[in-house]
């Protein structure tokens, strides 16, 4: 066997820049806009509004910033229960937490994203009991979309508000509309990993101009219009930097091909992987395009031979970085004591799912080597069972 040892580290999903972020950085210098606001800050609210369709947004420090303002803004506060994806990161349930809310974790379906048949059942369920959720959140996990038309047709009946959380699909579509401008409000992230990234940012979009107003006033210590410094209620200091904006226009700017880029690498995964047993593919669901952030697989250990977490270390010693799916967060210790619509379906592509590097810099050559690495895997199993 090849030793892999001696190759240079690949990781997950690191940042790629264009170079032209370097220029608007620059621009931001000579101006000496070094400052939580700044023309690169509106400009880039501005073309994200253009890029997505949707009417306003408000450029923030982060995305989970835009998940906490969203949530306040409709009226989530203590007590209130919140519907959410069980199958995401932490940060998606994190600020419900912060508004002194109950998540309510929602299972998913084959695309990986919350099962909108089982939303309409809970959602049933709790106008029985009288007890609606003041808010759905839902993600669009891995870069694919949720099955919007029957998630807003679920909420809808009820006049609950979607906040969706599209971190980890900015460029990918339902129907040919980009995810994050469907509901009520939607989230951006341009955190490191991100398919597009600022180090660290997010923006909060709506078509609500009066949401995106305020969440400006709370997201800059909710300084009322008076020349001194008057408040009337608590703000957070959750504005994103002028300099950081500018990175986000370099970044914007080349989005397309990145998510060109993503799908070409999921694509090159699939045709050289797909065929060995026990491998399986996050799919693509009908309604939308996924911008393929990261490829994600399940290892069925009984076919395959080995188990994802198998899988998951050689790599690591080949010096490639990969990771487990998502824990669900109904099995996260901090989160045990909330209520859970099922679990199972998140937990079978926890148990077996593994994220493979998909980050655009990637040449063909790098992901040669990590196809003939699981290959080898394989192989090895099949010659050892003659
Ligand atoms: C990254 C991410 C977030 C948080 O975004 P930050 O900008 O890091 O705060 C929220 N939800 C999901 C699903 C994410 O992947």
């Amino acid at each position: 066997m090849k030793n892999h040892n001696h190759s240079s580290r690949i990781y997950l999903s690191p940042p790629h820049m264009s170079g032209l972020e370097q220029q608007f950085v620059q621009e931001a210098f000579d101006t000496n806009w070094i400052a939580p606001v700044g023309p690169h800050v509106t400009a880039f609210e501005r073309e994200i509004c253009e890029y997505t369709g949707a009417q306003h947004a408000c450029a923030l420090s982060s995305g989970t910033a835009g998940i906490h303002l969203a949530l306040q803004l409709i009226g989530v506060g203590l007590g209130d229960e919140v519907f959410v994806s069980t199958l995401t990161f932490s940060a998606s349930v994190n600020p419900i937490i912060y508004l002194g809310a109950k998540p309510v974790f929602i299972d998913c379906d084959a695309s990986w994203n919350m099962d909108a048949r089982l939303l309409r059942d809970a959602l049933e369920q709790r106008a029985r009991i009288g007890r609606l959720p003041k808010a759905v959140v839902v993600v669009h996990l891995y870069g694919q979309s949720a099955d919007m038309g029957a998630i807003m047709t679920a909420c809808n009946a009820y006049g609950i508000p979607v906040v969706e959380d599209a971190a980890e699909s900015l460029g990918a579509t339902y129907k040919n509309r980009h995810t994050g401008t469907i509901g009520k409000a939607g989230i951006f992230s341009f955190n490191g990993n991100k398919i597009i990234t600022t180090s660290g940012g997010g923006m909060l979009v709506s078509d609500d101009k009066a949401l995106i107003d305020h969440a400006r006033k709370l997201a800059t210590q909710a300084r009322d219009p008076a020349p001194h410094y008057q408040h009337s209620e608590i703000g957070y200091n959750y504005r994103l930097s002028n300099v950081l904006a500018g990175i986000g226009r370099g970044q914007l700017r080349v989005l397309d091909d990145r998510v060109q880029k993503k799908r070409w690498i999921h694509d090159f995964y699939y045709e050289n992987l797909a065929h060995l047993p026990g491998i399986s593919f996050m799919p693509e669901a009908n309604w939308g395009h996924a911008n393929r952030w990261l490829t994600v697989i399940s290892i069925d250990p009984e076919q395959f031979g080995v188990d994802r977490e198998t899988v998951r270390m050689a790599l690591e010693t080949a010096n490639i970085e990969s990771r487990p799916v998502w824990k669900p967060m109904h099995l996260q210790p901090v989160f045990a004591q909330y209520e859970s619509f099922n679990g199972q379906v998140a937990e079978s592509f926890f148990e077996n799912g593994l994220c493979l590097p998909s980050g655009t810099a990637l040449e063909k050559a790098d992901l040669q080597r990590i196809v003939a690495l699981l290959r080898d895997i394989s192989i090895k199993l099949e010659s050892s069972a003659v």
